[in-house]
């Protein structure tokens, strides 16, 4: 399938003031609603990172979890979870942020990585990357190193991807909304 920006960014809804006044909210259940726009998305980052020297998957509550699951699969590889905070049930690890909206926290749990492993982050959109940032952080804790973050959505004026690049974390999304 050729990959064509419009067929994603057509199937993201924008809704003002959601969560909160001021924030413009990209919408991605319509995307994920479309069988079209939802095999562009695996099939682009699945050609992307099959010869890709990763060895684990790491995904994102929530939305991150259902391209994760997809890409887990399809390469074969191990998929961990970076949940919000008090989701796990055994022993984790911590990391808090700020996003847009707040303050929050992520976890993992403490035996989802060894050490030495290459991991590749996913969510579905970065803002501030307040969220992949704290994700980075906890792979780094654990001795293992994250090959590249990658979203559908990217918001460049909110700097998130900037913040990545500049912390050393390369970064690849699929679409931009200025
Ligand atoms: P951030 O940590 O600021 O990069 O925010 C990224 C996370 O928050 C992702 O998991 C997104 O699902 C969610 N998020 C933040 N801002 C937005 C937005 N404007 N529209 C949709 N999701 C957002």
């Amino acid at each position: 399938m050729i990959f064509d920006t419009f067929t994603i960014k057509s199937r993201v809804r924008p809704v003002p003031d959601f969560p909160k006044p001021g924030v413009m909210f990209r919408d991605i259940t319509p995307l994920y609603q479309s069988p079209k726009a939802m095999r562009m998305v695996a099939d682009s980052l699945i050609q992307r990172y099959v010869e890709a020297p990763i060895t684990h998957i790491g995904a994102l509550d929530a939305r991150g979890f259902l391209l994760g699951a997809v890409l887990a699969y399809e390469l074969n590889k191990p998929l961990i979870l970076f949940r919000k905070a008090g989701k796990l049930p055994a022993d984790t690890l911590s990391e808090s942020y700020a996003t847009e909206y707040g303050e929050a926290e992520i976890q993992i749990h403490a035996d989802s990585l060894e050490g030495g492993e290459r991991v590749l982050l996913l969510d579905d959109l970065i803002a501030t990357g307040g969220t992949l940032l704290a994700a980075a952080r906890l792979v780094h804790r654990m001795n293992a190193e994250v090959v590249e973050a990658a979203a559908i959505i990217d918001l460049p004026d909110l700097g998130g991807s900037q913040k990545l690049q500049d912390a050393g974390i390369p970064v690849f999304s699929l679409c931009a909304f200025g």
